[in-house]
């Protein structure tokens, strides 16, 4: 299939699965592909993009530049703080918040651009071999000096689920992230908490079915 019809088909999915499909967005994952095949991509609507490196991101910025293409970036992976200096006047959301200093140079990157930037908070819900994201505990802990930050905005929660295990097991912690979300969004953030990223190409659907707002979908794309 062509780049168009997956997604296409991806598309047509979220108004499928999604009790609410018009606060649903795709984030498109370009880490595997070059600037030719995103500019694929940027033809069928899509414009906002998943990266999981800086560099990356940077270099492909240069052969897709602003002038040319309205592109939002998201940053999904593991973000190096001594890397957020790079990236902090124009990335559009960091989806990958893990620990307290992170957000904390982000925060202060921001400032130094004048910008708020929309962060997610990443939770390692199953607690299991990724070690991907925030413990619960420690996230607990961490909130109200979170909270405290003027120049990133938390708009939300993110999680990966294990690679290829049990439906069910999938589904329940996409649930877990939509309830934590609502009671968090009682007890401590005020209804600021609007987004759930969840869901890749191979359990996007759950993710959907669960409440997604943001799906993340790279390999699908490219088949
Ligand atoms: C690569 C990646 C994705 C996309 O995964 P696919 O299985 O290719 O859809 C989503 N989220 C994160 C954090 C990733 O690193």
């Amino acid at each position: 299939m062509t780049i168009k019809e997956n997604i296409l088909e991806i598309l047509d999915d979220i108004k499928k699965y999604s009790p609410n499909p018009e606060k649903v967005k795709l984030v498109a994952v370009t880490k595997y592909v070059d600037s030719d095949t995103i500019k694929e991509v940027l033809k069928t609507g899509v414009n906002i993009l998943g990266e999981n490196k800086v560099q990356v991101i940077e270099e492909k910025r240069k052969e897709l530049p602003e002038n040319e293409y309205d592109i939002k970036w998201h940053f999904i992976g593991n973000l190096q703080k001594n890397k957020v200096k790079y990236i902090a006047s124009y990335i559009d959301m960091v989806h990958s918040i893990n620990k307290l200093s992170l957000a904390e140079e982000i925060d202060k990157r921001a400032k130094s651009h004048n910008r708020k930037i929309d962060v997610l908070l990443e939770i390692n819900i199953s607690e299991e071999e990724s070690k991907e994201g925030y413990i619960l505990k420690e996230l607990l802990e961490d909130i109200p000096k979170l909270l405290k930050l003027e120049n990133i905005n938390i708009c939300g929660l993110m999680t990966m689920a294990p690679f290829e295990e049990d439906e069910e097991k999938i589904r329940t912690i996409f649930r877990n992230l939509r309830l934590l979300k609502e009671k968090w969004n009682k007890e401590y953030f005020n209804g600021q908490l609007k987004e759930l990223s969840m869901g890749m190409s191979q359990d996007y659907k759950i993710a959907l079915e669960e409440g997604a707002t943001l799906i993340r979908v790279g390999s699908k794309i490219y088949k």
